[in-house]
């Protein structure tokens, strides 16, 4: 249907003279739905035309690409949004990064969703997260004083309406607790099918593993995580098993039967055991663990928990300069202090199969050693590019996204031509404006890139032989030394015994 009304659309808009240009700045898209109330309809065609003659009254430049005509038979009443692909499409395309329009056109507001409830709501959100207005061709809100008016009081009703619906949702929510509903993603060990939760079968096993590995086994839970990381076991979300996830899931009360929900959000770590703000209520789902097993192991948790001193955080004292540099090649993670050496993070959570413990003294003049290296060849120093916040290349992205939209609007009056909205007089005169424009820009650029052409690995062997005498002057302060290295390394990537140094660009 679309294509046909497009066509149809093309063909009248030759027999219009109206003056359309491609370089007014504003451009617009249009969306259409027919609705099932056939006595008031307007065809799509009609909906269009009348959204063309605004947008040439209002100096919008109508773009073809974003004409969205949502296919008929889908009345926006009975059907989810998810239905509408075209009005899904054209949200999404709202929310690019290279704005497309700058406004969306609609004949009434009642087509562009299901109830002026959501057409308000949709309208604000568009307008303040992505500076995109929604005009109505027959419902035009009033300039001047009443029309700042008027825009007031839908904000404050839309808020009204926001702030409603979240009491409503919350209440709902509160409601299903007390009758043992399980309201959220499916937990590990289970599955949605049809509005029920399902045990399913092998993560169950791991739930029931985990429960007695812990109780009588005397397996830690970064044991455990291990363990079941090797069997290629995943969490819901796809990631690797941490102690933390094991700790969530042996004090979660699902897995005894139990619903637990909190009106006000998520719950920290030493609160997932007791807290009185959760609603704890005997769920209409199968266990997998009994209430005996359950307590056994939250018990020996707790009791784990209250002999452990509290951990304690080195930030305040940069023990030395060489803490959060390094990290492991293999998950990324920093290699941090554990028992005087330095270990993998990854390792220590459970996530990570790198086990190797070094030591730090001996690190670090690994690290200085490599540091004299590279003084002396600069050759072989690698350059983090991606931090980068010269001042140049500021301008020079800017200049760049400029000549990209240039790109885009010699397309656009490339098109207008070919679709016989634009003359061929009035495609070779835009164009010549816009080639000059694209010239004067190219012409910026290459002054830029012609001042800074300076070797940055030249200005960064001057750094390393300073940060060299820095760091190993025992006059100077710790502080001072992790200053001057962070600067200047980017990361030391750590794999099987060896040492890469990552430096930051600096100028
Ligand atoms: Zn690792």
């Amino acid at each position: 249907m679309k294509e046909k009304v497009l066509l149809e659309f093309k063909d009248w808009i030759k027999s219009q003279d109206n003056h359309i240009s491609i370089l007014w700045k504003r451009h617009a898209a249009a969306y259409i739905r027919v609705s099932t109330d056939k006595q008031t309809e307007l065809s799509p065609i009609s909906q269009l035309k009348e959204i063309y003659k605004y947008a040439i009254h209002n100096e919008l430049y109508l773009d073809l690409n974003y004409i969205f005509i949502e296919e008929e038979g889908i009345s926006a009443k009975d059907s989810k949004l998810e239905k509408r692909t075209e009005f899904n499409k054209m949200i999404a395309l709202s929310k690019s990064k290279d704005k497309l329009f700058d406004e969306i056109i609609v004949w009434k507001f009642s087509r562009f969703a299901r109830s002026q409830e959501q057409s308000i709501l949709f309208k604000n959100l568009l307008r303040k997260e992505y500076n995109i207005d929604v005009k109505s061709v027959s419902e035009p809100i009033i300039d001047g004083p009443f029309g700042g008016l008027i825009e007031r009081i839908i904000e404050w009703f839309d808020e009204y309406y926001l702030i409603n619906l979240s009491q409503e949702v919350t209440r709902g929510m509160t409601e299903g607790a007390h009758e043992g509903k399980y309201q959220s993603v499916a937990p590990f060990g289970y599955r949605w099918d049809n509005h029920k939760l399902i045990i399913k079968e092998d993560e169950s096993e791991i739930i029931k593993l985990i429960y007695n590995k812990f109780i009588n086994d005397d397996m830690t839970m970064m044991e455990l995580a291990r363990y079941i990381n090797s069997l290629g076991f995943r969490t819901k979300r796809g990631g690797k098993f941490e102690n933390r996830t094991i700790n969530y899931i042996i004090l979660n009360p699902v897995y005894k039967g139990y619903t637990r929900w909190t009106p006000n959000g998520k719950l920290k770590r030493e609160e997932l055991y007791n807290n009185n703000r959760s609603i704890i209520t005997k769920g209409n789902f199968e266990p997998i663990v009994d209430e005996e097993t359950w307590e056994k192991a939250v018990n020996k948790l707790e009791n784990y928990r209250s002999y452990r001193k509290p951990h304690q955080t080195d930030s305040q004292n940069p023990w030395s300069w060489i803490k959060g540099l390094i990290r492991c090649k293999k998950c990324g993670k920093t290699l941090i202090r554990t028992n005087g050496k330095l270990r993998c993070n990854g390792y220590n959570k459970g996530a990570c199969n790198c086990s190797d413990s070094l030591d730090i003294d001996e690190v670090k003049s690994l690290i200085l050693e490599q540091i004299k290296q590279y003084y002396n060849n600069p050759i072989n120093i690698k350059i983090d590019k991606k931090r980068n916040n010269n001042e140049n290349n500021n301008e020079k992205d800017i200049l760049i996204k400029q000549l990209e939209f240039i790109e885009v609007k010699i397309e656009r009056i490339k098109n207008s031509y070919i679709d016989g909205i634009d003359t061929l007089e009035e495609y070779k005169s835009n164009k010549k404006i816009l080639s000059e424009e694209k010239k004067e820009l190219l012409n910026q650029l290459n002054k830029i890139n012609s001042i800074k052409e300076d070797n940055p690995k030249l200005i960064i062997k001057e750094h390393l032989q300073n940060a060299y005498t820095i760091l190993t002057d025992e006059s100077i302060s710790m502080e001072k030394k992790f200053t001057v290295v962070h600067t200047l390394i980017n990361k030391v990537e750590y794999n099987n015994g060896e040492l890469f140094l990552l430096f930051n660009e600096i100028k």
